[in-house]
């Protein structure tokens, strides 16, 4: 039975929230502004605009401009490609190549709107995704924790929701996922708790990748 496993990427795919955490930190300090990594994960999945717009308010009791947003965040951006590419997550290799070779269909959804996220992937991960088989921050109005990148994941696949799994790593996420009416994994390969992704409504929570293909392998999902 073919089923569709929908997988967020920072967090899940790649090992990249270490250093989104450092460089949100740094770069919020050097602003004079409050926001710890702990911030950063739970924060993960809304948009870079949305958390300095926020984080501004809250500490200084403004409105931050549209320029001044932008600024600070392509100071972010920078800092974090500098940091040069991330690591996959531990064994999230061996779990995209069961599912492939099972016959089941992969799908990436991010917020992330890197411009060569394709290229990225293909060469990490040769013949495992598909350009037609992404959402990404272009291809929604509303990003995580709004349930539509998920919602347009399943539109686009053509499968029955209860064939569906969505793997994500952190609660807002989830919550997307959870609002989509999906079944949802939290693989929890961060800082947070299990319980933060428990309230945030995942059906399951594991605790790595190896994990989770035990989990598939003995098709409790
Ligand atoms: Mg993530």
């Amino acid at each position: 039975m073919k089923h569709g496993y929908f997988f967020d990427m920072d967090g899940v795919i790649y090992n990249s929230m270490p250093h989104h955490a450092q460089v949100w930190e740094e770069t919020m300090q050097r602003h004079h502004l409050h926001f710890t990594a702990q911030d950063c994960y739970r924060n993960e999945g809304r948009t870079g605009f949305d958390v300095i717009h926020e984080v501004i308010l809250r500490d200084e009791h403004r409105e931050a401009s549209h320029e001044e947003i932008a600024r600070i965040y392509a100071e972010k951006t920078n800092a974090f490609l500098a940091m040069g590419h991330p690591a996959p997550i531990p064994d999230i290799q061996d779990v995209l190549h069961y599912l492939k070779n099972q016959g089941h269909v992969i799908w990436i959804v991010t917020g992330s709107g890197q411009d060569s996220l394709f290229e990225t992937l293909n060469k990490d991960f040769p013949n495992i995704f598909a350009r037609e088989r992404m959402i990404t921050a272009y291809d929604v109005t509303h990003g995580k924790p709004n349930p539509e990148p998920y919602l347009k994941a399943w539109e686009r696949s053509g499968l029955q929701k209860e064939d569906c799994c969505v793997i994500e790593n952190a609660p807002l996420g989830i919550r997307a996922a959870k609002a989509a009416g999906l079944f949802t994994i939290g693989v929890n390969t961060g800082v947070l708790t299990r319980d933060d992704l428990q309230q945030a409504g995942a059906d399951i929570v594991l605790d790595n990748m190896e994990q989770l293909l035990t989990a598939i392998r003995e098709s409790r999902f």
